[in-house]
C-alpha cells in the first residue's frame, strides 16, 4: 500500500508559559515558541511503517506531505528520516489564513496530484494524527476524507496486515473496535501508537539532503485562497479566566483523609436549566441537536437540546433532533421531554463505528432541511461526523466548543458566536460562521445542562430516508467493552500511569472505592488516564477526559495522573479536585483544590486505613 502521511509543524503548547503572550496586546508569540512536528502525526508514520513492514512486500511508497511556511519543512525532515521516500511542501502566500474546510481542500487538491502522478491507479492510504495539537479541532483528515470520498478509519491505536487485509484496533466510546478494510483507498487517524519509530544516523543524514518539494496553489489548481475559501472567521482571541482552584499543598496524610471526608459528604447538586415556558416557534427556522448514536438519550445529548431549546427560542425557531436507527416512540417521547419539537429519524446505517457514512447521511439531510445551526457532541462519534457532515454541506465548523450564544446584526438577523479553547487551553477564541448557510458546532459534554423533563411536551416525527453510502469495504471484526462505565456518582478515584500496574490498579484504587463508599455513604467509581487504560492497568470504559468520558462528582481524586490538558477538559466540571503525585512540579496541582506530594499506592493505602478506622 503507497501512503501520504500528513505532517503538521505546530508550537510546542507545552512550553507556553504567562511569558509567551504579549503583556499590552495579550496576543502569543508566536514566534518565541520552538516547534515540534505534531505528536500525532510520528505516531502515524511509525502505525503506517508497521504495516507496510507486515505486508512486506516492498511495494509501498511513502510521500510526506505538509502545509505551511519554510519551518514546516522541519516536519519533513522528520518524516524523511522516520520513513518517507519524498517530501512535498504546500507553501504559498495564497494558503495563509485557511480554516480547515479551506485546508482539507488545498490538501485534497495536493493529495490527488500526488496520488496521480507518484501511485498511478494504484490504491493509497492518506495517515495522519488525528488532531493536531495546536488547533486540537480533529476536523482536517475527516474533511479530507469527505473531499477525497474515501472512508476514514478513525482513533487507531494498533494496525496490522494479514490475510489480504488491513486490521486496526480503534477507540470508540466505552472501549475498542476492531476493523478491518481491503486493499482500496482509504484515510487513517491516529490517536496514539507504543512503538515509535527512531532513526538511524544514516537515514538523518540521508533525509537531511533530500529536496522537499514545492506545491504552490497554481501548481495544485486552487481558486481563491485559503482565506476567501474559509468558511469561519475568528472575531476574539482572549486568555482563559484565571483557575478558581484553592491549589493547598497538604503534608498530612490524616488531613488529606479529613478533607476527602469533608468533600465527599458535601454532596453537590446537579444544576439543570430550569422548565421550559410556553413557547411557540414563530418561524420555520431550525436549530438542530445530532443525537448520539446509542439505544437510550444521553445525557450529552439532553445537555445539548436545552441549549438548542434556548437558542431556537432566541430566534423564534424550532429545535429539532437528528437521531439515527430510526428511533422508536419512547425515545421520541423522552426526547420531547428534553426540548426537542422535532426528530429527524435516518435509517439505521450498519455499524455505529460507521461515521462516514452517519456523517454523509446527516449531510444529506442538512442539505434538504437547511438547518440555522447544527450541534454535536464532541465525543469520538461527533469529531468525525460532524467535519463529514460539514464538509459535505460547505457549513462553517467549529470544534470542541464551550460556550455559544447569538450576537444580533445589522440585518436584524442573528449569528452563532462560538467559544473554544486552542492552543493546548492557553487562549480563548470566538469564531462565527461565514459564507454558510448553516453555523455548525460540536460542543464538549458537560459544557451545558439538561433540562427538567416536561411530561407534557411533544414532538413531530419525520422520517428522512437518506440514501446508505455504498463501496465501501470496512468490516467490524470484533468490539470490547461496549458499556460506558456511570460515573454518575459523588465521588470518583481515578488512576494514572504513576501507579504502574494493572496489580496496583485492582489492589489499591477498587478497594479504595469500596471504603469511601461504606467511610463516607456515598456512590463512588473507578476512573483512568488515558496513559493508564493504554498501559493496560484499567479497561478502556473508565477512561476520563477528552477521548473518554466528562465527569462532574462532588470528589474527583487523582493518583498518579500528571494533569494533561486532554484529561483536565474531562475532569474540570468536579466540585473538589484532590490529587497525590510524586513530583512537586507536576501540572495537576495547580488544577487541584487540595494535593499531597508522595507515592501513589502508598499514600492510597495510608488513606485507606484512616478511612477504615473512621467506621
Ligand atoms: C487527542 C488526544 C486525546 C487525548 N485524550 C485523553 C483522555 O481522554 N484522557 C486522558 O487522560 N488523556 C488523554 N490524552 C493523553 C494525555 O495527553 C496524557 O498523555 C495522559 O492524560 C497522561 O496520562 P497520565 O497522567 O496517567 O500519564 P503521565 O503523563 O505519564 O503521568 C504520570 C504521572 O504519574 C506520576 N507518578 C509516577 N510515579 C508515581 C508514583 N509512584 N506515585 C505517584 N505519582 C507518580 C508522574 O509524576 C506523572 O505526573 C489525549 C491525548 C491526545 C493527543
Amino acid at each position: 500500500m503507497n501512503f501520504i502521511l500528513l505532517v503538521k509543524y505546530v508550537p510546542d503548547v507545552s512550553r507556553i508559559t504567562d511569558s509567551s503572550f504579549d503583556s499590552e496586546t495579550g496576543n502569543l508569540r508566536r514566534a518565541s515558541l520552538p516547534g515540534i512536528t505534531n505528536p500525532e502525526d510520528i505516531s502515524a508514520i511509525s502505525l503506517a511503517k508497521r504495516i507496510a513492514d507486515r505486508k512486506a512486500d516492498g511495494s509501498d511508497k511513502f510521500i510526506a506531505l505538509t502545509m505551511g511556511p519554510a519551518p514546516a519543512s522541519k516536519a519533513l525532515y522528520e518524516a524523511l528520516s522516520l520513513a518517507a521516500d519524498k517530501a512535498f511542501h504546500l507553501q504559498n502566500s495564497r494558503f495563509a489564513g485557511a480554516d480547515t474546510w479551506a485546508t482539507a481542500e488545498i490538501l485534497t487538491k495536493a493529495i490527488k496530484k500526488i496520488a496521480r502522478e507518484e501511485f498511478g491507479d494504484e490504491p493509497y492510504a492518506v495517515a495522519g494524527g488525528m488532531q493536531s495539537c495546536d488547533g486540537d479541532t480533529a476536523q482536517v483528515l475527516p474533511q479530507t476524507a469527505a473531499a477525497l470520498n474515501l472512508p476514514i478509519i478513525s482513533y487507531a491505536f494498533d494496525g496490522d496486515y494479514r490475510d489480504r487485509r488491513f486490521h486496526f484496533s480503534c477507540i470508540k466510546e466505552g472501549g475498542d473496535v476492531f476493523l478491518s478494510t481491503g486493499e482500496k483507498s482509504f484515510v487513517l487517524t491516529v490517536s496514539s501508537f507504543e512503538y515509535p519509530l527512531y532513526p538511524s544516523f544514516s537515514r538523518s543524514r540521508w533525509a537531511r539532503v533530500q529536496p522537499h518539494k514545492r506545491l504552490t496553489a497554481e501548481m495544485i489548481g486552487l481558486e481563491g485562497s485559503g482565506m476567501s475559501n474559509s468558511l469561519t472567521k475568528v472575531v476574539k482571541i482572549f486568555r482563559p479566566k484565571e483557575n478558581q482552584r484553592k491549589q493547598e499543598h497538604i503534608t498530612s496524610l490524616k488531613e488529606f483523609s479529613e478533607l476527602i471526608v469533608q468533600s465527599c459528604k458535601k454532596k453537590h447538586r446537579r444544576e439543570s436549566a430550569g422548565r421550559f415556558v410556553d413557547y411557540k416557534p414563530t418561524n420555520s427556522s431550525e436549530v438542530w441537536v445530532v443525537c448520539e448514536p446509542s439505544d437510550k438519550l444521553e445525557e450529552c445529548t439532553a445537555e445539548l437540546l436545552a441549549e438548542a431549546r434556548k437558542l431556537a427560542s432566541e430566534i423564534g425557531g424550532v429545535c429539532c433532533l437528528a437521531a439515527f436507527d430510526s428511533p422508536d416512540q419512547k425515545f421520541a417521547e423522552k426526547a420531547a421531554r428534553a426540548g426537542a419539537d422535532k426528530i429527524y429519524r435516518l435509517p439505521n446505517c450498519g455499524v455505529n463505528e460507521n461515521r462516514e457514512r452517519q456523517g454523509r447521511m446527516l449531510g444529506e439531510l442538512v442539505n434538504s432541511k437547511k438547518p440555522k445551526i447544527v450541534m454535536f457532541s464532541a465525543t469520538l462519534f461527533g469529531r468525525v461526523a460532524a467535519p463529514i457532515c460539514a464538509y459535505i454541506t460547505g457549513s462553517g465548523l467549529t470544534a470542541d466548543c464551550t460556550s455559544l450564544h447569538l450576537e444580533k446584526k445589522s440585518d436584524g438577523g442573528f449569528e452563532l458566536i462560538q467559544t473554544r479553547p486552542a492552543l493546548g487551553g492557553n487562549i480563548m477564541a470566538q469564531i462565527k460562521t461565514i459564507n454558510s448557510t448553516t453555523s455548525m458546532a460540536t460542543v464538549r459534554p458537560g459544557r451545558f445542562t439538561a433540562a427538567i423533563s416536561d411530561q407534557e411536551r411533544q414532538c413531530e416525527l419525520v422520517d428522512f430516508p437518506a440514501a446508505l453510502v455504498k463501496d465501501r469495504d470496512i468490516a467490524v471484526e470484533s468490539q470490547s467493552g461496549s458499556k460506558v462505565s456511570d460515573f454518575n456518582c459523588d465521588v470518583i478515584i481515578s488512576a494514572g500511569r504513576g501507579l504502574a500496574s494493572k496489580e496496583n490498579f485492582e489492589e489499591t484504587i477498587l478497594p479504595f472505592k469500596k471504603v469511601l463508599e461504606l467511610s463516607c455513604s456515598c456512590s463512588a467509581a473507578a476512573g483512568a488516564s488515558r496513559a493508564a487504560v493504554e498501559h493496560g492497568f484499567a479497561d478502556r470504559n473508565l477512561q476520563i477526559g477528552q477521548t473518554g468520558k466528562t465527569v462532574s462528582p462532588s470528589l474527583y481524586i487523582a493518583a498518579g495522573i500528571s494533569g494533561a490538558v486532554q484529561h483536565i477538559v474531562g475532569i474540570e466540571k468536579s466540585s473538589v479536585i484532590m490529587s497525590i503525585n510524586s513530583d512537586p512540579g507536576c501540572p495537576i496541582f495547580a488544577q487541584s483544590d487540595y494535593y499531597y506530594v508522595g507515592d501513589a499506592v502508598q499514600s492510597l493505602n495510608k488513606i485507606r486505613g484512616f478511612l477504615e478506622s473512621m467506621l
